[in-house]
């Protein structure tokens, strides 16, 4: 057990990547903290895992504070935050509309925004901390009818190098992962035709599973990575390369 008795708070907990990374910390030996929207996912992940759910939109800050202040309440400290809520909603550049705009950007970045700015105090005072955040290959290379996406996962990947500099020297790491395609209930729709055309794109020639990205937020909160930090790691089978 890699992470026996730490304090961990996954955002979007109850979907794709995220439900499978808070089963894979609880196998850890991890107390694990699901932050979902949907009360009754959120309570299933948590019964699951035997953790702690808390039903809270992530853009929402007064939600975010009481969601910190039940977990400090229930466990004393937060050992680790993963920052992987998110949300798409495509259009192209003429076609998007400004609730696209505002929505994406405000649980992609804001909500990445809000969540690490409420814990931060909490790992300042322990002196120890993790945050791991979830960027995407788009936020380094665009992608057509994503403008809104690829703006807050780059932004995502900024505000990972800004923390990492500002905090390191107080022991909080702060490192992202960058998925490719994965599949998940924010991919699933997509036709065979797109999938077979994106696979041949994928130097592994196979779609990326939630627990390849899983692997690594355990990995990234464990001692072994204790000297990575300011990090963006591609998980993405070389589809970037
Ligand atoms: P998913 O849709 O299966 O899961 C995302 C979860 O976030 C959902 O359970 C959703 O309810 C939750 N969520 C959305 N808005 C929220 C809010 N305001 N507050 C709290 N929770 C909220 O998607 P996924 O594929 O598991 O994505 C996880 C992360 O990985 C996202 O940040 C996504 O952008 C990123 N990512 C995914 C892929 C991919 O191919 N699936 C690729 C690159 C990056």
């Amino acid at each position: 057990m890699k992470l026996a008795g730490k304090v961990v708070i996954i955002t979007g907990g109850a979907g794709g990547i995220g439900k499978e990374a808070s089963v894979i910390f609880a196998n850890e030996g991890a107390h694990v903290v699901v932050v979902d929207r949907d009360p009754q996912q959120v309570d299933k992940v948590a019964n699951e895992v035997n953790g702690l759910g808390l039903a809270v939109d992530v853009s929402n800050r007064e939600q975010v504070d009481w969601m910190v202040s039940e977990v400090i309440n229930r466990y004393g400290k937060i050992d680790v935050l993963i920052n992987n809520a998110g949300i798409t909603m495509d259009a192209t550049l003429v076609k998007m509309t400004q609730e696209q705009w505002d929505r994406v950007i405000s649980i992609n970045q804001t909500g990445v925004f809000h969540c690490t700015q409420a814990v931060v105090p909490h790992m300042i005072r322990e002196g120890a901390g993790r945050i791991i955040n979830t960027s995407s290959i788009v936020g380094r290379m665009g992608n057509f009818g994503q403008t809104n996406y690829a703006a807050s996962k780059a932004a995502v990947i900024a505000m990972t190098q800004t923390w990492a500099k500002e905090l390191g020297r107080k022991g909080i790491l702060v490192n992202a992962v960058a998925p490719g395609f994965i599949v998940t209930p924010m991919t699933d729709k997509m036709p065979e035709s797109v999938l077979q055309g994106m696979k041949e794109k994928i130097a592994l020639r196979r779609l990326g599973q939630p627990r390849d990205v899983a692997n690594v937020y355990v990995f990234l909160a464990s001692d072994e990575a204790s000297y990575i930090n300011g990090a963006v790691i591609p998980v993405d089978g070389g589809l970037s390369i």
